[in-house]
């Protein structure tokens, strides 16, 4: 067995991985070594079905230190009148140049592919080449890097919770672009962004509503993609971030508080006659709202639990089926609803979402904060970790610490300069749009709200974790 030295090892090089390296080597001078069982960069990018695209803007995603794709505003198709979201091709590319042209080229990172990486209770790590079967171990002078803590559970990865019968077309979303010959209909199995995904790619390719059949065990709170934009359009994004604010702030009780959030546009649903009890950051624009909205055959009686060529069981009830129906399994939860822990502990740096829905720029804010600051008390009072939502309640204390982590960047002018240098920062081009009415009305609100909103949302936190009180958790 082979030894090697650094001072960072990262386990995982997935968009995490990649974020926090490039902001740390960028600040400080440290070696690191990354280690993947993927064969490159890029994660679950790697593995993605053909026509998932980003969430959220390119222009917030991936490195601070490379841009990805063109920051130029879709004049055409579906995404008009937004920043362009790239394909998974495109994002895996571009993992590929930032690690051969930027953290190879360092040299100041090596990058382990194809490897796995284990650590013993000994604190001893090695990684082996799933390839030779070599191991190799890693001496870690400053610390081990987790940026595998919130590796999402994807579609080609995942193995259905449900028994399937012989005879049933069952398929992973992955599958539905091999179609040989059409079927008597689709039946979407999930009630995510997967889901939702596989909805709007089949009515895109023409497929009628009234062919597609959606399990949707759980009505999700969904974001509206147009306060989501950044650079030009950040003016839009403060605007919606003052109005949540101020519906926090003069929420009588939470019933009220998301009564509030949806009348000014902040969180939206697909079906207005059923209350959603999940919230997982999926965004959509109104033309997708209102292309889902066109899928009618909505079967909500829980989860499947047994496919069989004429049935699907499901929790709450059975519905029949056919030979002839193509099952699309978008059952994998996604996001990974780790429980939250310190970023910055004992050696170990796990990286974790600190401003909600944004993993990536969270990333790259904890690299720059292990780069340049000493303490892990102030590290992680910077970086304070915020899980993932899952139930719709958990929109109160992910808001909550996020705001909270803002107003510490905000106090802090180290901070406050590299946000502004950031391209992973959803507001970076706030002060070029200072004179801006629509900018200007928005940041009065958000000023004048913030910190009562933060003291409204501390007292709906405790109610929410008070026991028994949260029948969607
Ligand atoms: C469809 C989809 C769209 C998304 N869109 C957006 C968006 O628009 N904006 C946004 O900010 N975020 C978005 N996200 C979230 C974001 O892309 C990442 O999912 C999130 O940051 C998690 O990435 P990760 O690096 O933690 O995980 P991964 O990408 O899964 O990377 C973790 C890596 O760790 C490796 N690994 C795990 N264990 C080991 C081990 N023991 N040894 C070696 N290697 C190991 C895995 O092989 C993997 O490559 C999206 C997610 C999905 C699924």
């Amino acid at each position: 067995m082979g030894g090697i030295e650094t001072d960072y090892l990262v386990v995982g090089a997935g968009a995490a991985g990649m974020a926090f390296v490039d902001a740390l080597v960028t600040a400080c001078d440290a070696d690191v070594v990354m280690v993947d069982r993927r064969h490159r960069p890029g994660g679950h990018w790697n593995d993605a079905y053909p026509f998932v695209r980003l969430h959220g803007p390119s222009a917030l995603y991936g490195v601070n230190s490379r841009s990805l794709g063109s920051d130029t505003i879709d004049q055409n198709g579906p995404n008009a009148g937004y920043y362009p979201r790239a394909t998974a091709a495109e994002i895996c590319s571009y993992y590929q140049q930032v690690l051969d042209e930027q953290l190879l080229a360092s040299g100041r990172v090596r990058f382990f592919g194809m490897s796995e990486c284990v650590s013993d209770t000994r604190g001893e790590h090695r990684f082996t080449s799933l390839l030779t079967g070599e191991s190799t171990t890693v001496r870690v002078r400053q610390r081990v890097v987790d940026a595998r803590y919130l590796e999402p559970s994807i579609p080609a990865t995942h193995v259905p919770p449900f028994d399937t019968e012989p005879g049933v077309q069952l398929i992973p979303v992955n599958d539905l672009v091999k179609q040989g010959r059409s079927p008597s209909g689709f039946t979407i199995i999930g009630g995510g962004k997967t889901a939702i995904d596989a909805c709007l790619w089949l009515l895109e390719e023409g497929v009628p509503p009234t062919a597609i059949r959606w399990i949707r065990p759980r009505d999700a709170w969904l974001l509206d993609r147009a306060y989501q934009q950044p650079l030009a359009l950040v003016p839009r994004l403060i605007e919606g971030v003052s109005l949540y604010l101020e519906a926090a702030a003069q929420a009588d009780d939470i019933s009220d508080l998301f009564r509030r959030l949806e009348a000014c546009g902040q969180l939206i649903r697909i079906d207005p006659s059923v209350q959603p009890t999940t919230y997982r950051c999926a965004t959509v624009s109104d033309a997708e709202l209102a292309r889902l909205r066109s899928i009618e055959n909505v079967i909500r009686l829980g989860r499947v639990t047994h496919l069989a060529p004429d049935r699907i069981q499901l929790a709450g009830g059975s519905i029949p089926t056919d030979r002839g129906q193509v099952h699309v399994d978008c059952s994998a939860p996604g996001l990974r609803l780790a429980p939250g822990r310190p970023v910055f502990a004992d050696g170990q740096v796990t990286l974790q979402q600190i401003r909600a829905c944004q993993p990536v720029f969270s990333a790259a804010l904890t690299g720059y904060v292990e780069a340049t600051r000493r303490d892990d008390t102030e590290k992680n009072r910077v970086c304070p970790a915020n899980r993932y939502p899952d139930s719709a309640l958990d929109w109160i204390p992910v808001t909550c610490t996020a705001q909270r982590a803002e107003l510490a960047w905000a106090a802090d002018r180290d901070l406050s300069s590299w946000m502004q240098r950031s391209r992973l920062n959803a507001i970076s081009s706030l002060r070029d749009y200072l004179d801006d009415p629509q900018m200007k009305s928005a940041l009065a609100r958000m000023l004048a709200n913030i910190e009562p909103a933060i003291a409204r949302l501390d007292t709906f936190t405790a109610e929410i974790m008070a026991p028994a009180s949260d029948p969607a958790r």
